[in-house]
């Protein structure tokens, strides 16, 4: 059923677009099954269950990390991501450069924008994501370097959106239109070299994510099936 799910979703996908299977809450049978159907990028969104996967599973895999990350579960996440796409404040930043500082590697991240009118999700503002990205204003020709100086240990990669969680597909394509011109904008003004992912579409909205610039889809249900929440 995964392998089926999986054919599905090849051959509507764009080839240049990245899809993330997100594992999360599925075990590691339903992981090898997509794996030998050849999907080799993994999300999941809980440190622990991230980590004991990571572990046991090929070394070829690919994994995302793409939950809420408190600081004091870095060693289990950090050893392991490819990219940490969920990075949604300034505190978490810090400690990541502080990891990579100390065990000698650099992070690649997405900086997450808050999309919807959900008070409870995470994610940087606009104004937010310029500052990280500008640390001195009137620098903004070194700004290559800018960023670098404040963030040595940090590759930028791009941004990550979660769009508002409704049917209601006009409110979804409003947050989709939101963030594709808000990376259109960096593109624009801060031409960073490496900022070059824009992560948005689930399950259910993937279509349109692509229509609206995704270069990453992360889709879970879709692949795996329902969760079963413990
Ligand atoms: C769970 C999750 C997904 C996948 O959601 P589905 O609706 O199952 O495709 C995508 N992104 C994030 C951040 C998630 O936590």
């Amino acid at each position: 059923m995964v392998e089926d799910n999986l054919r599905r979703i090849y051959k509507e996908l764009p080839p240049e677009v990245k899809l993330v299977a997100v594992s999360k809450f599925h075990p590691c049978e339903d992981i090898l099954e997509a794996y030998r159907a050849g999907q080799r990028r993994f999300g999941e969104n809980r440190p622990q269950e991230f980590a004991a996967k990571a572990v046991q599973l090929p070394e070829d895999i690919e994994w995302h990390f793409i939950g809420h990350l408190q600081t004091n579960k870095l060693k289990m996440v950090l050893p392991y991501a490819s990219l940490v796409e969920s990075i949604d404040s300034r505190h978490l930043l810090d400690a990541v450069e502080k990891w990579g500082s100390e065990h000698g590697k650099v992070i690649d991240v997405l900086l997450e924008l808050h999309l919807g009118a959900e008070e409870t999700k995470g994610g940087f503002t606009e104004a937010e994501i310029e500052e990280i990205l500008t640390p001195v204003p009137e620098r903004r020709a070194e700004l290559v370097e800018g960023v670098e100086g404040a963030y040595p240990h940090i590759r930028f990669r791009g941004l990550m959106g979660m769009a508002t969680n409704t049917d209601d597909e006009a409110a979804v394509e409003a947050d989709f239109v939101r963030i594709e011109a808000f990376k259109k904008h960096l593109d624009d003004w801060f031409a960073l070299p490496d900022f070059t992912e824009l992560s948005i579409g689930m399950s259910h909205d993937w279509p349109l994510a692509v229509r609206h610039g995704a270069t990453i889809v992360r889709i879970g249900t879709a692949i795996f099936g329902p969760r079963i929440y413990r």
